[in-house]
């Protein structure tokens, strides 16, 4: 929702009011369930080369909608009209009790990227946002306040304005890290035209020597030049990618049936990175521990109970059992289980069917070889 600002027709804010209020927006956004809060200029031109080298390399695999509204992510003032500041949050979502290595390595359990466990982010988020920016217009009043809230919703380079807003640097894995919070945590911001105060501080490039993420990134996503190749990274083949998965990247997947998170475990900043103080980013319904037959049985009306509320619902039921089918191929080779997806060969979509019948595959090259 845009909200219009008549701060045209009044007198503009004193210079140590918007003081004031910078000062004050630190405590808002703690009270209102934030982690750290920061006030960055929109000119984002300078990653305009870089991002338009990636789109041209064709990195973005399928997500044509990046190569749209080019000149609003480099210009976010061109998306609201008057916006002249970013006020941006991040929060922390890593649930408390996660023993990722564990995870990752038992293949009889479906791996969920832990941003997606709990209530759908941008649900929490953006309600948030919108009563952190309802704080600063009743601070301001009778003056109007013109602002919009985003999260992952439009055409805004968040890193970039996070990065900007002073919370960290962007690691070799391409995500904003920082010193104290690693990298576990979203980002969202409000388009404000007040001109307030912008944050100064200026993290330095602390990745160092260290290149744990290249090294441990399953399928090779990651670029030397701290981008992502999107058509390699399985967050992009298990969420973005509608279609089929390519073969050469079947194996790698392992079991990480929506997303991946192995550049953020190994990276060394987030050892003592904090968890979620938030309910709601809690595992749902075990979502963290369930059995990969157990996940691949369900019909359309359970998947869509089990995922009700949570940032998975989006794949939709037949990317779910494309997922799953390649997780299981990976699994090992249980009667039971070589049953199961024989089972659904038949009502299987033409897609999900080709990753079933490759899974089988797997499972019966696995016995042989026993
Ligand atoms: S794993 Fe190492 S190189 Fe990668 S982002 Fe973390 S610190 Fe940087």
């Amino acid at each position: 929702m845009i909200h219009a600002s008549i701060l045209v027709d009044m007198e503009p804010l004193p210079e140590t009011t918007l003081r004031a209020l910078r000062h004050d927006l630190d405590t808002w956004a703690l009270n209102a369930g934030f982690d750290a809060l920061g006030v960055a200029d929109l000119d984002l031109a300078v990653h305009g080369p870089r991002l338009r080298a990636w789109l041209e390399g064709g990195y973005h695999g399928d997500m044509a909608y990046l190569e749209r509204n080019l000149d609003k992510r480099l210009d976010p003032a061109r998306l609201v009209d008057g916006v002249v500041r970013a006020v941006v949050v991040r929060m922390n979502y890593l649930p408390e009790g996660q023993n990722l290595p564990l995870s990752l390595a038992d293949r009889e359990r479906g791996y969920i990227a832990r941003y997606a466990l709990g209530r759908d982010y941008h649900k929490v988020m953006r309600r948030r946002l919108a009563r952190l920016a309802e704080r600063i217009s009743a601070a301001i009043a009778p003056l109007s306040h013109g602002y919009r809230v985003f999260t992952d919703s439009a055409p805004v380079l968040e890193r970039a304005l996070a990065i900007k807003a002073g919370f960290g640097w962007t690691g070799r894995n391409s995500l904003v890290l920082n010193a104290e919070a690693g990298s576990w945590f979203f980002i969202g911001e409000i388009l404000t035209d007040l001109p307030l105060p912008v944050d100064a501080r200026r993290d330095e490039d602390q990745c160092g020597a260290c290149h744990a993420c290249l090294r441990v990134c399953p399928t090779d996503a990651i670029r030397d030049d701290r981008t992502i190749d999107a058509r390699r990274c399985i967050s992009y083949l298990t969420i973005e990618n509608r279609g089929t998965i390519p073969l050469e990247f079947r194996s790698a997947i392992g079991n990480r049936i929506f997303g991946c998170d192995d550049c953020q475990i190994w990276c060394p900043w987030n050892r003592s990175a904090p968890h979620s103080t938030e309910p709601g980013f809690r595992p749902r319904e075990t979502l963290d521990q369930r059995p990969l037959d157990e996940l691949f049985a369900l019909d359309e009306d359970g998947f869509l109970k089990l995922t009700e509320g949570t940032a998975m619902r989006r794949i939709g039921f037949e990317q779910w059992q494309r997922n799953l089918a390649v997780a299981l191929g990976n699994a090992a080779p249980a009667p039971d289980r070589i049953a199961l997806l024989q089972s659904r060969l038949e009502s299987a979509t033409p897609m999900v069917a080709e990753h079933i019948r490759w899974a089988l595959d797997q499972l019966v090259r696995k016995n042989v070889e026993r």
